[in-house]
C-alpha cells in the first residue's frame, strides 16, 4: 500500500500521487522516548520505523508523536538501547 505522510520516509515512491494521510496517535498506548545522550545517529530507527515519522533533530533522531503507531520496532532495533517505550499516561 502507498501512503503519504509530512515524513515519507526513506520508501517513497516520488511518483505516487496516492493520498492517504496517516495519523494514527490517537489510539497508541505507548509512545518511544529517545535518550539522546545515547543516540550515536545510526539512522537505523529512521530506517526501519514503518511510519516514517522518525527524523534526526541535531542532537538525536526522535519520532513525531502525531504520526507514531506505537509499534516499538524502533526500541527494538536500536543498537544502543537509546529509545524506550512508554505507557501514554506515564512520562
Ligand atoms: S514506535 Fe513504531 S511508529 Fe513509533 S517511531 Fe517507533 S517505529 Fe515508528
Ligand atoms: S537507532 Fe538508536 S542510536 Fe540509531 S539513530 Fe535511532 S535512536 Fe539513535
Amino acid at each position: 500500500m502507498e501512503y503519504e505522510t509530512k515524513h515519507p520516509g526513506p520508501w517513497l515512491d516520488i511518483d505516487s500521487d496516492s493520498r492517504l494521510v496517516v495519523r494514527v496517535c490517537e489510539w497508541r498506548y505507548q509512545k518511544p522516548i529517545v535518550k539522546t545522550s545515547k543516540c550515536c545517529h545510526c539512522g537505523t530507527c529512521y530506517l526501519f520505523c514503518p511510519t516514517g515519522c522518525i527524523a534526526s533533530h541535531g542532537t538525536g533522531f526522535v519520532a513525531d508523536l502525531e504520526y507514531c503507531k506505537g509499534c516499538g520496532i524502533c526500541a527494538r532495533v536500536c543498537p544502543v538501547n537509546a529509545v524506550r517505550m512508554v505507557f501514554e499516561e506515564s512520562e
